[in-house]
């Protein structure tokens, strides 16, 4: 699902359904702060996102996410997380890199690439001694 919306649109489902799960709802204020964008600013880019029955919005700038504004959000947390880990499981990449990286990729990584990195990691995380002598290689070409 993540394909049929542009990297806006799917930035502000994600930080509803992160604020969502902390607080059931999400304010336009709290969207704002995570953001770093006026409120203004906000408004304008939920109803665009209203518009394609993603979130209701009341006008006490509370906003919820729709059904299918929370598959969004699911499918795009399940992304970060599995890019994320396999940053840092498989690739080594210092974690404040790998999180700040899977939220730029989740949101354009096409569904067949993603399906092939899930298949990729199950492979590497039931294969230690491959993943070790990874480990081996790049530690000899960063002593090299
Ligand atoms: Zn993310």
């Amino acid at each position: 699902m993540q394909q049929n919306f542009d990297t806006t649109t799917q930035e502000y489902v994600e930080i509803i359904y992160e604020l969502q799960k902390i607080n059931r709802v999400a304010r336009v204020k709290d969207i704002a702060d995570k953001r770093g964008v006026s409120p203004s600013s906000v408004s304008t880019a939920l109803n665009l996102l209203k518009e394609k029955a993603l979130i209701e919005h009341d006008v006490y700038g509370v906003v919820m996410l729709t059904k299918m504004g929370n598959e969004l959000g699911k499918e795009l947390e399940e992304r970060h997380q599995t890019i994320k880990n396999f940053f840092i499981h498989v690739l080594d990449i210092k974690p404040e890199i790998a999180e700040k990286e899977a939220c730029i990729l989740e949101h354009h990584i096409n569904n067949q690439v993603f399906e092939s990195l899930v298949e990729f990691i199950d492979f590497v995380e039931n294969q230690p001694a491959w993943l070790s002598k990874y480990r081996n290689y790049k530690n000899e070409l960063v002593k090299a």
